[in-house]
Formats: C-alpha cells, structure tokens, sequence
C-alpha cells in the first residue's frame, strides 16, 4: 500500500521536498500531500518589488496547482495548528487530522520582534505576498494623507533592519516613490525614508567596498541610513531609537529579524533555540520519520557552532535532499548528506543597481552586472520548478 508522506510547507523546501520526492517515488509507491497556509508558491526573494510596486502579485504568488497539478501531489490549503510527533499526526485549524508515514517540516521563520516594545502592534513586516500587498498600501494612504494634511510624519518611513530584506525595500522605495509622488502631485523632496541599524554597519555580509556603494548608492536617491542605533520603541506615529532620537513616522516596517517557527519549536522534537536539529541527512535528531528543510531547521556545519544562514537557496537545496531521502526512507538505499553548495549572495538596490558576490567572496559585482545576475538567478529558480509563466507578470 502506497505510503503517506505529508509535507508541512509551501515554500522553498516543502516545494522542492514534493517535485524531488515525486522523480523518486511513483504514485502507488507513496501518496504525497503538501498541506500551505496559502495556495500560492511565494518568491520571498522578490517581495521587495510587488512591495514597492514594481511588479505584479502574480510574479511572485505561483498557484502550487500550477505547479505541482501533473505531479499527483494533492494541495491542501490549511494552516497547521500542532504537530504531534509521537502520535504520526497533524492538526489544522480547519479541525482536521492528518496522519503520516513518513513527515517533512518545512514551515519557514517567524519574525522576531526581541520584544521590543510597541513594535509587532505599530510595524508591517515584508514575509508573504500580502505583507507586501499591505505595504505597498499603507504608504500610499499616507502620502495621501500628506497631500491632504501636510503632516510631516505621513511623509516619513522607516524600515528597522539593515539586513538585505531592509537594504532591498529601500532600494525600490528610492526607485519607485518619485514616480507615486510625483503622479500625486507631491514633491519626492518632502519623503523621508530612514534605514535604521543596530550594527556599526548595514549588510555585515558584504565586503566594505559593497557595502560603500550600496549606502552611497541609496543616500543619492534619498535614503538616510542611522547605523549603530538600535530601534528601542514605537507607536503609531514615532520610533524612539536607542541615542534618545525619537522619529516622527506613520509607515514604520520591521526587518530585524527572523526567529523559528513556533509550531516546530514547540511540538516535542528535538530543537535548539526555537528551530529543530537534525542530522546530516536533515532527519530530526528525536524522530526519524520527520525531516526538516529550511528555516525552521538549524543546520551546523560540521565542526562549527555557528548556523548556515536562513536563506532560500539553502531551504531549496535541503528540499531536494529530503525529497531524495524520503525515497530511500520507504525503499531502502542510503541516504545523501546535506552538503550545500553557496552560488553566492545578490542584493538589489532598485532595479537598475546591485551588489553581489559569487561563490565564496573574491567575485565581487556591483551596478548592472549584480543586477542582472539577480534577474538571472530568479529565472534560474523559475525554470527549476517550471514557474516560467511568472515572468510574464
Ligand atoms: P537579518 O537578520 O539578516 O538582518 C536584520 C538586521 O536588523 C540586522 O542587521 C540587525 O542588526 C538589525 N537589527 C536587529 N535589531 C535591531 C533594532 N532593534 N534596531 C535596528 N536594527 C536592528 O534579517 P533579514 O534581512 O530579514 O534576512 C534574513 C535572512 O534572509 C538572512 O540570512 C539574509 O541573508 C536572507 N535574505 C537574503 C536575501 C537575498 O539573498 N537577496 C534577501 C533577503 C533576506
């Protein structure tokens, strides 16, 4: 009898899990369900664009029907409640029971908000297609509102974290916000737009030269970067920073952070820090039928106390290693390590600049080059998991 395998996730390592385990496993073999708080594959990577208004939802929500519908991977819209290990079963908040052969946990990172006061109640964060929806919307209700009031603070946004989700939002609203203002007959010179960093530096990722053009780079397109100052507070209206500052702000956006997944920190297996462990081959170090594959995981390089960063390559590439595991889990075989391969990290500074390095850090690209490398590596991506038709958005 064909095997349950549930995969817990849609994103990077919950799609490549499903579409490598199907090469490996056919349909009378195993059953394979992907159970997704939403119906869409989300291209993370690019939020920062539907955020600014530079492209369209439909670039970076690719229906998982569309995408897994000729794989005989049943989708399942739900959003997971508990997982219970020890029983072989998952509730969502639909109310309904899932029970599994075999489980893959791939439900990504929650923002950590450090407990910073005020912050998760006045902040928009840039996680999912509809946070950038809802970005995207307030700051256009407050330039309105300026327009109307003149009210400086409706003029003013600050994004906390300098990290690439913070540096990449700026950069499209550097690019994006002459043009809106301008149509709605407001002087881009009245716009604030503040990166503020608690390090000495935005980007520690990049080498010193990189980071020098992507800070000069956006402060000639309007961007003022406060670095060495932390966000310790905010309301509606203000972000109080940790030199005594106060900002006056209503769009207020919060990047400072990621954290694990509570519903995977929380349900009995073995973890470290909010995020499981797991083996070489992404098993969790307490139970051997649940796989891991993202950010909800916490993947040491042998001998080092110190993480592989949560990114998407690295959640794509653990994918398909499970998804290969999970075979040999129900067929027998030896299963691959984990062994990631780093093509490099690109950042965005709008659409016509960019910053990266290829492989380790001797290749160092900036301008047109890093931007088309980023264009490139998103096709790269599309084509592997045949999402193509997203760029006709
Ligand atoms: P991050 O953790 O990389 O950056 C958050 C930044 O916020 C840090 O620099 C931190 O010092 C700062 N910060 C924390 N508390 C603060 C405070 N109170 N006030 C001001 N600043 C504060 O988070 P991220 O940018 O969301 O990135 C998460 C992961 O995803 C990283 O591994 C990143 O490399 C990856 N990522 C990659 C890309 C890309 O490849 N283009 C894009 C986005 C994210």
């Amino acid at each position: 009898m064909a095997k349950q395998i549930l995969i817990l996730g849609g994103g990077y390592g919950g799609l490549l899990t499903a579409l490598t385990a199907r090469k490996h496993l056919s349909a009378s073999e195993a059953n394979i369900t992907i159970i997704n708080k939403f119906s869409t594959h989300q291209i993370i990577t690019e939020l920062h664009r539907l955020a600014g208004g530079t492209i369209k939802e439909q670039a970076v929500a690719l229906p998982l029907q569309k995408l897994l519908g000729d794989k005989n991977v049943n989708i399942i819209v739900d959003t997971i409640q508990e997982i219970k290990p020890n029983e072989k079963q998952v509730l969502t908040s639909s109310g309904a029971v899932h029970k599994y052969d075999a489980l893959v946990v791939a439900l990504g990172s929650e923002t950590n908000y450090f407990g910073i006061p005020g912050l998760e109640a006045n902040s928009l964060i840039l996680k999912s297609a509809s946070d950038a929806n809802r970005i995207r919307a307030h700051v256009e209700a407050r330039l309105d509102a300026y327009k109307a009031s003149g009210n400086k603070a409706d003029a003013t946004i600050v994004v906390g974290g300098g990290g690439l989700t913070g540096v990449e939002l700026v950069g499209e609203f550097a690019d994006k916000l002459p043009e809106v203002c301008r149509a709605k007959g407001i002087d881009f010179g009245d716009i604030s737009i503040y990166c503020v960093e608690a390090g000495l530096s935005i980007l520690p990722v990049f080498p010193p030269v990189l980071i020098e053009r992507a800070v000069s780079s956006l402060e000639k397109r309007g961007v003022t970067f406060l670095t060495g100052v932390a966000i310790t507070e905010a309301t509606s209206n203000t972000v109080s920073l940790k030199s005594g500052q106060t900002i006056e702000a209503s769009t207020i956006i919060w990047t400072g952070g990621v954290k694990g997944n509570q519903v995977v920190g929380s349900c009995g297996i073995a973890e470290d820090r909010g995020r499981a462990t797991v083996t070489s081959t992404l098993q969790s170090t307490s139970h051997a039928d649940i796989f891991l594959a993202g950010d909800c995981a916490v993947v040491f390089p042998e001998g080092s106390e110190r993480p592989y960063p949560p990114t998407a390559q690295l959640a794509w590439q653990m994918g398909e290693t499970v998804g290969y595991n999970l075979s040999v889990q129900l067929k027998g075989g030896v299963m691959d390590k984990f062994v990631p391969v780093f093509s490099g990290t690109l950042g965005s500074l709008g659409r016509k600049d960019g910053i990266g390095t290829i492989g380790g850090k001797n290749t160092q690209l900036k301008g047109l080059p890093a931007t088309l490398m980023k264009e490139a590596s998103n096709v790269r991506y599309l084509s592997h998991i045949h999402g193509l038709f997203a760029l006709a958005y």
